[in-house]
């Protein structure tokens, strides 16, 4: 099964009624083929379905008031076949909920030149009915993409594509429930935030949950459900033969890390969250960092965020939403150590555990050290290190006054061994390298947390903060600290004004 199934985008075409009974005819014509051949292109996650063309201000108004109404539709996609005189989309676009895209397209590829008659181009206005269109939802001061291109091509097809993953995760965080098991991390100031904003404009819910009803969960969870997941990993897992030794400590701990991975997970279906925080200072009974629980949540696409950072909780899952059926992973990731080596300075990404196994390169490890952080105890993880080539890491600060998306390009590097560190990491250079990309990312005021992947582009974040609403800025191989300074002032007057401008 398709992981985005139960959505659906809507196709809206654009006409008026002055040309006459067949041109309506042949608009939705031409408005069915557009929908049939995308959905036949074999590049679309989400199925296209045609809801009619619309001729007047009411019957637009109805269309959107039926797309924000529609569980199932994650977004619309509007298309111009003729002249659509714009004021009639003003009072649809006043209601319009969902995330739109404005396809700027044609039914016809090329100029029929031979024959091209004044009613083909009576029927056939794209060309400026489109811009007619554009310039109201400018004027609205609307969010949307703009994808231009023929409809049977395929880079215009990928647009669309990465728009609907967006579109669909976007649909996922406004019914999102991140649980915190414990508070932030005392004093830390940039996972903490206003969660109230985070509802409003993000649409994510954080709530926190008692450690205590935890143990409840910890307590219940019987041997046999436990003997069996130890299994799973023994077999899932390279690791040492004397690790199955019942008698030792390590056992015990890969044991009762398996028991808390059962009841975090128990806790997390019977809220209905799709993320949670850890605190190290805030474990009940654990006898151990849940580590290795966090780490095999993260990958079946529960959000992940360490010492209390519901913000990146909620980017990751949206992260993983995003990228589902993609081929080379996500995870939650920390700003660990620095390796500076001239153009090829790095920086190894790690946490004490919590990296998510997708992004493996190999096979991952199930190791049990000692831990001294919150619980000082011998703690199970899974140990590895990435998959190499370029990804993108991303984080949302808080500034006080609006939420910021950091979009950092980064290409990830052979890592080395690390056998007195055995912890899940990656090792990345930041774009253009390490002097600029590090220097933007504090200017920005960058988390040491990011959510990270292999399969997203910027693309797909740009999008999302499109969607959003919110700042979002590019440290990429054609930043410059000048440049990016410059863009970091105007934003904060962008912002400032543009609440009082619309
Ligand atoms: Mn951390």
């Amino acid at each position: 099964m398709n992981a985005f199934d139960q959505f659906e985008v809507w196709f809206v075409t654009g006409a008026q009624l002055l040309y006459g009974g067949d041109a309506v005819i042949a608009v939705d014509a031409h408005s069915n083929a557009m929908v049939k051949g995308l959905n036949e292109s074999g590049k679309l996650p989400v199925k296209v379905v045609y809801k009619g063309t619309v001729n007047s201000s009411k019957e637009v108004t109805a269309a959107f008031k039926a797309a924000n109404n529609d569980e199932k539709c994650i977004g619309v996609i509007t298309w111009m076949h003729t002249f659509s005189p714009a004021k009639m989309w003003i009072h649809g676009l006043q209601e319009l909920k969902k995330p739109l895209l404005h396809f700027h397209t044609q039914f016809n590829k090329e100029i029929p030149w031979d024959t091209m008659d004044m009613d083909f181009m009576n029927l056939n206005q794209s060309a400026h009915g489109d811009r007619e269109f554009g310039h109201i939802v400018t004027r609205m001061r609307k969010n949307r993409k703009v994808v231009v291109g023929h409809w049977q091509e395929a880079k215009a097809q990928e647009q669309i594509a990465e728009w609907m993953r967006v579109a669909a995760a976007w649909a996922d965080a406004q019914d999102m429930l991140i649980i915190r098991f414990g508070d932030q991390m005392n004093n830390v100031a940039v996972t903490d935030g206003d969660k109230v904003s985070a509802e409003q404009v993000l649409g994510y819910h954080v709530d926190y949950y008692p450690i205590n009803d935890v143990m409840k969960y910890y307590d219940e969870v019987t041997d046999e459900e436990t003997r069996a997941l130890v299994a799973e990993y023994f077999k899932l897992y390279d690791h040492a033969p004397e690790l199955e030794d019942g008698r030792t400590e390590a056992y015990t701990k890969v044991w009762n890390s398996a028991k808390a991975e059962i009841a975090l997970r128990r806790v997390l279906k019977d809220t209905g969250a799709k993320g949670f925080t850890t605190n190290f200072n805030d474990l009940g009974k654990f006898d151990q960092i849940p580590g290795l629980a966090s780490q095999r949540l993260m990958a079946e696409g529960y959000g992940f965020g360490a010492e209390g950072d519901w913000k990146t909780a909620a980017l990751y899952r949206t992260t993983w939403f995003m990228s589902q059926g993609m081929p080379k992973g996500c995870s939650f990731l920390e700003d660990y150590t620095l390796n500076f080596d001239g153009d090829r300075s790095a920086i190894l990404q790690a946490h004490m555990l919590e990296v998510c196994p997708l992004i493996s390169e190999e096979k991952p490890k199930l190791e049990v050290h000692r831990l001294s952080i919150g619980i000082d105890s011998e703690t199970a993880r899974l140990v590895f290190t990435s998959k190499q080539g370029e990804g993108v890491a991303a984080t949302v600060v808080d500034l006080g006054n609006r939420f910021r998306l950091i979009i950092n390009k980064v290409e990830c590097i052979k890592s080395k061994p690390l056998p007195k560190l055995p912890v899940a990491s990656a090792l990345w250079i930041p774009m253009p390298n390490l002097e600029i990309g590090a220097a933007a990312w504090i200017l920005a005021g960058g988390t040491h947390h990011t959510s990270f992947s292999y399969d997203l582009t910027v693309d797909y974040w740009l999008d999302f903060a499109e969607m959003a609403g919110i700042e979002a800025v590019v440290i990429d191989e054609n930043t410059t600290i000048n440049d990016f300074k410059k863009e970091l002032h105007l934003n904060e007057v962008y912002y400032l004004l543009n609440k009082a401008l619309c």
